[in-house]
């Protein structure tokens, strides 16, 4: 028997492609897009750097900036107490925790934190994971599977989108905010399934709006289905005393089966947290797999995190100053004839000028008068619906929001 190649060997040459990463889909799409933005003369509005703490001002280029371009809405990254609760917690704890949290990786502020998040929601326990990200893909891809339903709001994050792809139940997204159309699926759907999720933001983070977050609760009791709010955007900013969508439409903490949020915006930390029933968190404890098998929360940033909620409880009135200064900003952006979609107006809020060429130029120009304001741009939106997309804090100042309105109508 002599040597015969195996099919395999000899089109190795077809291969070839399948084993370079600049043959990759991605990365080809990438370099159409970068090339494009350079033919027109398009400066990259991606990976700036921010030489310090970034809130309603920042450093860029060596040169401070009025900033609308970070999620730190009530100025906390940054705040000493916040600053003073991390280096504490360095000094007891180090960096690391070093190890899962099931294993040798537990820290007392660990607990102190989630007690802390499980008390504001008035739910029965809560649990806080390394990344806000992985909190969605771990908890809904380890919670469903392909018996199941997982119905969401067409622009919801990708980590929802992400956990749901994992977890292979059916997904189906609805129209932005249109609670009939949820109804309608559900209606059509509920009974070729067991579980069904619905999944829905607190605040959106593209257009600044929210759900009919009473309906939602009404609708998920009528059919049977679980209800998850992921608050990264709403938690600290909306409701009076910033306890979020919750407080806002005035439902009680246990009426939403699953309440997720970030650690990264106004908690001025990194990571996430799911808060709800003491059954909910136990299951997700021991066996959800970004929980289980991942390090555990560095103390500093757990410190960081509970020293923020701390200061948001006990100093109201810095939600207040977000709410006014946000609503000043989209008054005279409005009455400046400028479309700011369908924004409620509280922490962000878009200018649509419908042109990505059109966003990205205007974003360097503000840039170049020391304004910065982050373009989005297609594929991230629908190329009619690329935009700025203001983000308030509520250090930002009248001065500073009609400067930047007046200067973007001049470039315009
Ligand atoms: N959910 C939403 C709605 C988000 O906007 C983000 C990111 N900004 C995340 C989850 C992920 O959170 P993190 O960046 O803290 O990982």
């Amino acid at each position: 028997e002599g040597w015969k190649p195996t099919p395999q060997q000899t089109s190795s040459s077809a291969f070839n492609k399948h084993c370079q990463f600049d043959q990759h889909p991605g990365y080809k799409q990438l370099q159409i897009i970068k090339n494009g933005a350079k033919s027109l003369g398009v400066p990259s509005p991606f990976f700036k750097i921010h030489q310090g703490v970034a809130g309603a001002t920042s450093i860029i280029d060596d040169q401070e900036v009025i900033n609308f371009a970070s999620y730190n809405y009530l100025n906390l990254s940054g705040h000493p107490e916040v600053n003073q609760a991390a280096i504490d917690a360095i000094h007891q704890y180090g960096t690391s925790v070093s190890a899962s949290r099931i294993v040798s990786g537990e820290r007392p502020i660990h607990q102190e934190l989630e007690a802390a998040i499980a008390a504001t929601y008035e739910v029965e326990d809560a649990l806080v994971y390394v990344s806000g990200h992985a909190t969605n893909v771990s908890t809904i891809g380890y919670l469903f599977g392909p018996k199941d339903l997982i119905i969401h709001d067409e622009y919801i994050h990708n980590s929802s989108v992400v956990g749901s792809q994992l977890s292979g139940a059916k997904r189906i997204p609805f129209a932005h905010n249109d609670l009939d159309a949820l109804e309608k699926i559900l209606t059509e759907n509920r009974h070729q399934f067991e579980q069904v999720l619905i999944v829905v933001e607190g605040l959106y983070s593209m257009d600044g709006d929210y759900p009919d977050l009473a309906r939602l609760v009404d609708i998920k009791q009528q059919h049977h289905a679980f209800l998850m709010v992921d608050e990264a955007h709403s938690f600290g900013v909306l409701g009076a005393s910033g306890k979020g969508l919750r407080e806002e439409a005035h439902v009680a903490g246990q009426d939403v089966d699953i309440w997720m949020g970030t650690l990264s915006k106004t908690l001025s930390g990194c990571g996430g947290y799911i808060a709800g029933s003491s059954a909910l968190i136990e299951n997700l404890r021991y066996l959800s797999p970004g929980f289980l098998y991942s390090v555990g929360l560095p103390a500093p940033t757990a410190a960081a995190a509970l020293a923020s909620l701390q200061i948001i409880q006990k100093e109201p009135q810095r939600i207040q100053k977000l709410k006014s200064i946000s609503q000043s900003f989209i008054r005279q952006a409005k009455a400046m004839g400028f479309n700011t979609g369908d924004s409620v107006g509280m922490a962000v809020i878009p200018i649509i000028l419908g042109s990505s060429v059109k966003a990205a130029n205007a974003s360097a120009a503000l840039l170049e008068k020391g304004i910065n304001v982050q373009p989005i741009l297609y594929p991230a939106v629908p190329e009619r619906s690329a935009r700025l997309r203001f983000f308030l804090s509520s250090e930002h100042t009248e001065e500073q929001i009609k400067l930047t309105l007046n200067t973007l109508k001049t470039l315009l």
